[in-house]
């Protein structure tokens, strides 16, 4: 009978997890597995992060349903650091509890054994991981989990959440970055260096990649035997908004990170905007809840340095901070709002779109047009001999021609389509929804508009220039691409064979991948 019983919990254990993990796997939506190619150069790299000793402990008091507090005691009192911050914490205005804790054994039963593995973890993780791969790079990543931990905490408090749990999943939630960083060193940090914000990153990583430091985060956590609904937080972190607001720790876990940026990018207002949007998108916070949370984590700064031995940011410098993110959120209304993300995405001279939003935009809709089947055309535009036309007029007028053009082709294309500066003389076009023939159709009138149309340098002088055009199309009667790079890298080439057969040309790639 009691051997029945307990079958029967465990099955329900089983059932519980395997649902939950689904329940956070299908809002995470149909992510294809983990790229074998990297799974194999993470598993080569013998010296990928490990958890310290006393972790290892840890974890598996974690995963044992009876451990118990002389166990976790002992494994805490291996490390003295570790026990010292286990003290400090269970005395802290945190636990707020009426007796103080005089040894780790006391404090342990203060907090409870499920909060003391987890916070556990939390220090022991932090600190061998830390201070065993410590530079510049993993110093700002830590910065960030930090603070995405003190949000989180904050978050959980918030909405009367496990707040030991949500710190915990907050840390991790971005562990496969290091794991990134230490397989592929100098690759990863060059494909790094071109993103702008976190949100690139990701989508570079799993563009470039295949995966993205979710799904490596998710991997490894499970490398290392954590509990399945750490590992899922690395997925969940990144997942996108459900249509209404859901205020659950995954949602919290999601928001931490931009909340951190607030803190990490006090003179970027687009990281105040994203915060504000993240807030309301996945948690439904207004501007003073959102404010409060701001000023209670600038609350907090002073505790989590310490706890975690960061120096994050100094007290005079995070109350300005604050105080210009809050006059941000309340003051600045929808429209100026709206101006920054707009101008964010512009490229300063031209007004064109710029290569971040065009990089965005094409994995948007690469994935939009592979899903529904619609086709997808993509052009690069290069000035032919533009070198010329500086060296001849001077750099002023090399600029005033790039903004005509600009004007033009602007003047020729559908609103729905992304016209940008990709850099350069160099600009791309999206077509969405739109096949090949017809793409071909407004860039042969782009092309022979230019053509025709004459710069004025001064009342005597004008010029004229001509472009070439590399054409791609996804979902065309003999083309499909397996990747949206694969389909900007095929305009290129086409581009390249425009210029090598005499530019002022138009030529479509043929080339099946
Ligand atoms: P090709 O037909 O092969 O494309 O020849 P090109 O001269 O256009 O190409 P090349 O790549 O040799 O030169 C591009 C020039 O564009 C060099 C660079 O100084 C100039 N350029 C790039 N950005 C700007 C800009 O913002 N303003 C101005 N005025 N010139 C720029
Ligand atoms: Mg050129
Ligand atoms: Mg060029």
């Amino acid at each position: 009978m009691r051997l029945k019983a307990s079958l029967l919990a465990y099955l329900y254990i089983c059932i519980y997890a395997i649902s939950s993990c689904y329940n956070a796997w299908s809002r995470y939506g149909e992510r294809p597995a983990m790229n074998e190619d990297l799974i194999r150069q993470l598993k080569c790299c013998t010296t990928l992060p490990t958890p310290p000793s006393t972790a290892v402990r840890i974890i598996e008091l974690a995963n044992s349903p009876n451990a118990s507090l002389m166990q976790i005691a002992d494994a805490v009192a291996f490390d003295p650091a570790l026990a010292a911050k286990m003290l400090k914490v269970a005395n802290s205005p945190l636990y707020n509890a009426r007796r103080s804790a005089g040894n780790v054994r006391q404090a342990i039963s203060l907090m409870g054994t499920h909060a003391a593995i987890t916070i556990a973890l939390s220090f022991s993780l932090v600190g061998g991981l830390k201070s065993a791969q410590h530079n510049a790079k993993t110093n700002v990543f830590w910065k960030r989990s930090i603070l995405s931990a003190l949000a989180c905490r904050v978050l959980a408090q918030h909405f009367r959440l496990p707040a030991d749990d949500l710190l915990l999943a907050g840390l991790l939630q971005d562990i496969g970055i290091i794991a990134l960083q230490t397989a592929l060193s100098e690759r990863y940090d060059e494909l790094a260096a071109n993103a702008v914000d976190h949100d690139t990153l990701l989508q570079i990583e799993r563009e470039l990649l295949g995966s993205g430091h979710d799904e490596v985060g998710y991997w490894l956590l499970k490398r290392w035997h954590l509990p399945d609904q750490l590992a899922v937080s690395c997925l969940t972190s990144h997942i996108q908004p459900a249509s209404e607001p859901v205020p659950d720790a995954n949602s919290c876990v999601a928001v931490s990170g931009y909340l951190a940026d607030v803190f990490l990018k006090p003179d970027d207002p687009v990281a105040t905007l994203k915060a504000t949007n993240a807030g309301a998108r996945w948690l439904g916070l207004d501007a003073q809840a959102l404010t409060d949370i701001i000023e209670a984590m600038r609350h907090g700064l002073k505790e989590i340095e310490d706890l975690f031995d960061i120096p994050l940011i100094d007290a005079a410098h995070a109350e300005a901070l604050v105080a210009e993110a809050k006059e941000l959120i309340f003051v600045a209304n929808l429209r100026q709002m709206r101006e920054i993300e707009e101008r964010s995405q512009r490229d300063a001279l031209t007004g064109a779109y710029n290569r971040t939003y065009f990089d965005d935009a094409l994995i948007r809709e690469f994935e939009l047009a592979t899903r529904h089947g619609w086709p997808l055309s993509v052009a690069v535009i290069d000035v032919d001999h533009f070198k010329q036309i500086n060296d001849t007029y001077g750099h002023a007028v090399g600029d005033a021609t790039l903004q005509s053009l600009t004007r033009v082709i602007q003047s020729q294309i559908r609103n729905g389509d992304v016209f940008a500066r990709y850099g350069g003389e160099e600009f791309t076009l999206l077509f969405p929804g739109t096949p090949g023939e017809a793409a071909a159709k407004v860039l042969s009138r782009i092309r022979e508009t230019i053509a025709a149309f004459h710069h004025t340098v001064d009342a005597e002088t004008a010029f004229k220039v001509t472009i070439s055009i590399g054409l791609a199309c996804h979902l065309n009667t003999s083309t499909s691409f397996q990747r949206a790079q694969n389909l900007i890298n095929a305009a290129d080439q086409a581009l390249y064979i425009a210029k090598s057969s005499g530019r002022n040309k138009l030529e479509e790639a043929t080339i099946h991948f």
